[in-house]
């Protein structure tokens, strides 16, 4: 009897210990894929001809659906605030970040990656001068942006297959040899991406009050947005409007994605 008991109570503890550790190892696999990423990105990814189709088309879709984006980083000051607000707020967003900056912080680009977060190009200097110099200063600073990221997030063959014209494509500068450069980019298998919303924080004269205003102004009767915020010093501070941005954009209904949703 008295071993009878002894058996009854080794199985409770054994379900007891299997139980515990089938619950830590779910725990575990639900945390560890918030950070694996369905498509690990190369030059070889077949990715390509199907994001161009989608990225044309994104603008025009009819879902609630933001796409927060952030140009001309990483800067040491801006962006680890700009990661800490997305993290709270559990958004995952997309960086356009500039080659040169890039080789200067990679452990920011490679905790912006780690998080989740899309690191698209925006070219090695941002100067239009050299950047449309010929065709081999487009092509050479693409890739050298792409090998910075690479070099910072450690994957070999790093490709970002999305680029952002400095200044944008629909801006009147340099269009001539934007439309050359955009051949070049459909040659090297990338799409661009401008964006139908902004707060206008490059304009740098506006108080945090001014920038949301902006930002709900531009996003009135749009669906999906594609949302331009700049991540560096020498503009209107977005980082300190982007928790109400990102709370007011919640409220409406709208989902938060990155380009990673667009190329699974
Ligand atoms: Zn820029």
């Amino acid at each position: 009897m008295k071993i009878f008991i002894l058996t009854k109570k080794s199985i409770f503890f054994i379900s007891f210990i299997v139980l515990t550790i089938l619950i830590i190892f779910t725990l575990y696999l639900v945390f560890k894929t918030d950070n694996v990423f369905a498509v690990e990105l190369t030059y070889n990814s077949i990715v390509s001809s199907n994001l161009n189709e989608k990225i044309t088309k994104l603008t025009s879709g009819k879902e609630k659906k933001a796409y927060f984006t952030f140009d001309d980083g990483p800067n040491a000051t801006i962006t680890p605030k700009v990661l800490d607000i997305l993290k709270e707020e559990n958004v995952k967003a997309t960086f356009f970040v500039i080659g040169k900056n890039v080789e200067e912080h990679p452990e920011i680009v490679k905790r912006a990656y780690e998080e989740g977060h899309y690191i698209a190009n925006h070219s090695y200097d941002h100067h239009n001068n050299s950047l449309y110099k010929n065709e081999e200063s487009f092509i050479k600073q693409i890739k050298m942006t792409d090998e910075a990221i690479g070099k910072a997030i450690e994957k070999k063959d790093y490709c970002s297959y999305v680029f952002r014209f400095p200044n944008g494509y629909m801006s009147s500068q340099n269009k001539e040899k934007k439309k050359k450069a955009r051949e070049l980019l459909e040659e090297m298998n990338y799409s661009y991406i401008d964006w139908n919303c902004l707060n206008n924080d490059s304009m740098k004269k506006y108080t945090s009050t001014q920038l949301l205003e902006n930002l709900k102004k531009c996003a009135k009767n749009k669906d999906t947005l594609v949302i331009l915020m700049h991540d560096t010093k020498d503009v209107s501070n977005s980082s300190l409007v982007l928790k109400d941005s990102i709370r007011y954009f919640k409220e409406k209904g709208y989902k938060f994605e990155n380009f990673y949703d667009l190329v699974e």
